[in-house]
């Protein structure tokens, strides 16, 4: 076994031998001409002239020794419905959906907008689209119609793929109505609406223009629908990232490199082989789920639970007994759901067979070495921090235990994965900071395969905003903070616009939350610059108390906030000590478990907080006000 340093090393001194090598993993019609074309920097194009098909690799290419594997594994706790597909069973079901969608006039190179669910058709729908050369957007069910018109009017879809309804935490919640809605927003409108009818919710149709796939799908029996061989830079989808900072962006993937980076990180960073099965609990609306609910597991052979449900219901041991029900080999979420979990009874870790689980792996959001700690003793298995964006595709940063099992550093998501030149730079002169020294995390050119190809109709939208942030070198800007250790690893600090200015010292709101959650009395917390006369900026926390009792009377507040003050003061220093620290029962997050802090910052200077259509709980800014009003 090579060292991750070494794989590392080798990825960024030979990328043409290193990725011609991975590029075996999938099959392609043609092979490819030149691994790397970087004569357009800062644009990269992987596997020049190579043609291939990502739903070919993800279901036909297994069917000669997989067809009666289990290939998909669909559970919903809001239904109570399971339905499992073989691999040739998924087969079918995606050449229908490809058939249907010929039908209604779907060529290559058009758009299909999926506001889905998460139902196995909304999968079929990704998989029918990328074998027809269709581009496919997935847009989150939470957004609501303005979200959703913005991204009817940037992508253009020709076909929209939706359903009646979704459910969640046993409510139904509509969709077609807001479907309507934005379509009578948008100046683009989609020839045709296909809809799956789940009869969970009435839903009106429009005569011209919505069909029943239901009865498209019997008419389609039989029909045959070959895989259209792409070349290897053309479009397979366009994805809008979750918009925490700002108007959200349509980043844009391509065919072959997608395909050959995950199938090499399944192999390298999740440890998984053909046959064994991932869970990945996400939503298909997110990177995470392109990626690792879709694409990946079926590029490897291996089998994808797919959930419609919350980490609580029916209890919070759902999770685990899902594990124990399927068999997961690795299990993957964000650790916004191990926090839900941590407010519940610990007992439920240990009610389920938890034998066939190797990993965890927690994405999307800092992971605080409490939870951390909480979760890997309270199951008794290694979790996998691993850091990456919707930009990137699959992870930047992340210990790659299918390379080596170095040691995990709580608190940091590993070292840089292969393919990936990372940078730790100075935000002002561009140059590399020592170990220590806190800069922009920033990759230099070319990003590696798998990577955002450009922004959906915007390249000088990509490069000015991803690529001139970094002055003075041609890297490629996260937007977020980090600092290398002396033996390479890297800690996340927070997002670049996330950096509170307190009296000329720059503190990072995360170090200041990693803090104030090591105090045992706090569950979650979030902290934000507060505009100050005469300090500039100051920190403010907003804290959820791990027991409410803690809290109850304002004299049990004021000695917590105490506690908490003194907390910070003995970790960072005075300098770092929140002017305020409030007490919520809920923080105002996106859909995907992202801390609004944007938002919290406008309720706290007294601002309008802007568009809140993706976040979780609307009550969760009236109690910040009401906090801070006490
Ligand atoms: P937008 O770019 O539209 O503001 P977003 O950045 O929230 O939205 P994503 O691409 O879903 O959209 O999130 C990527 C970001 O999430 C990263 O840039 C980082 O800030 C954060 N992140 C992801 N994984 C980790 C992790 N393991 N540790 C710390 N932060 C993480
Ligand atoms: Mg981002």
């Amino acid at each position: 076994m090579t060292s991750s340093h070494a794989m590392h090393a080798r990825s960024l001194a030979d990328p043409q031998g290193f990725w011609a090598e991975q590029a075996a993993r999938i099959d392609w019609e043609t092979p490819f001409e030149r691994v790397l074309d970087d004569s357009h920097a800062p644009f990269a194009r992987w596997f020049v002239g190579g043609r291939t098909n990502i739903c070919h690799n993800a279901i036909d290419r297994h069917l000669p020794t997989r067809a009666q594997s289990r290939a998909l594994v669909y559970v919903s706790t809001e239904t109570g419905e399971e339905r499992i597909y073989t691999y040739a069973q998924l087969h079918d079901e995606v050449v229908r959906m490809a058939a249907i969608l010929q039908s209604l006039g779907v060529e290559k190179g058009d758009r299909v907008l999926i506001y889905m669910p998460m139902i196995p058709e909304a999968l079929f729908a990704m998989l029918a689209c990328t074998r027809i050369g269709a581009i496919h957007s997935v847009v989150f069910g939470g957004f609501a119609s303005v979200s959703l018109a913005a991204r009817i009017d940037d992508a253009r879809p020709r076909v929209i793929v939706s359903a009646d309804a979704g459910s969640r935490a046993g409510k139904v919640v509509p969709y077609k109505p807001l479907l309507d809605e934005a379509i009578r927003l948008a100046s683009h409108q989609p020839e045709k609406v296909l809809l799956v009818d789940r009869q969970l919710s009435d839903m009106p149709r429009d005569a011209g223009r919505d069909e029943d796939y239901a009865a498209w799908r019997e008419r389609v029996a039989g029909a045959e629908v070959p895989c259209v061989w792409l070349e290897s830079n053309e479009p397979s989808y366009v994805l809008y990232t979750s918009g925490t900072t700002g108007k959200p962006k349509g980043v844009q993937r391509d065919t072959g490199g997608y395909a050959v980076a995950l199938a090499t990180s399944i192999e390298y960073i999740f440890c998984g082989k053909p046959g064994d099965t991932m869970f990945t609990a996400s939503d298909i609306g997110w990177v995470v789920g392109h990626s690792y609910i879709v694409y990946a597991p079926l590029l490897a052979g291996m089998s994808t639970v797919m959930y419609e449900g919350t980490p609580v219901r029916p209890d919070g041991g759902i999770l685990w007994k899902l594990v124990e029900q399927y068999g997961v080999n690795m299990l993957f979420t964000a650790p916004t759901a191990i926090r839900v979990l941590k407010k519940q009874d610990p007992a439920l870790l240990r009610r389920h067979d938890l034998s066939s689980l190797r990993l965890l792996f927690l994405a999307g959001e800092p992971l605080d070495e409490p939870t951390a700690r909480w979760i890997q003793d309270g199951i008794g298995k290694p979790v996998v921090d691993n850091y990456w964006q919707t930009e990137s595709g699959w992870p930047i940063i992340a210990i790659q235990r299918g390379v080596e099992a170095l040691p995990a550093k709580l608190g940091s998501p590993g070292v840089p994965a292969y393919g990936y030149d990372l940078r730790i730079v100075d935000e002002v002169t561009g140059e590399e900071c020592p170990p220590g020294q806190k800069g922009v995390v920033a990759i230099d050119y070319p990003l590696p395969p798998g990577c955002m190809s450009t922004l959906w109709g915007d390249d000088d939208r990509f490069v000015r905003t991803y690529w001139t942030a970094v002055p003075n070198r041609r890297s490629y800007s996260t937007f977020d903070w980090g600092v290398r250790d002396e033996d390479g690893y890297v800690f996340i600090l927070g997002r670049t616009d996330d950096v509170i200015n307190v009296a000329g010292h720059r503190l990072g709101t995360r170090e200041i939350e990693e803090s104030l959650s090591s105090h045992n009395g706090v569950a979650e917390v979030a902290v934000v610059g507060v505009q100050d006369a005469l300090k500039g900026q100051v920190a403010m926390g907003f804290c959820i108390a791990r027991d409410a009792a803690r809290t109850a009377t304002p004299a049990d507040r004021v000695a917590l906030e105490g506690e908490l003050m003194k907390t910070v003061d003995q970790q960072l220093g005075a300098v770092a000590r929140p002017a305020r620290v409030y007490f919520v029962n809920v923080l105002p997050k996106t859909r995907s478990g992202k801390l609004l802090r944007r938002a919290i910052q406008a309720v706290a200077e007294g601002r309008d907080p802007g568009d809140l259509t993706t976040i979780e709980d609307p009550t969760a800014l009236e109690q910040i006000k009401a906090a801070m009003a006490e």
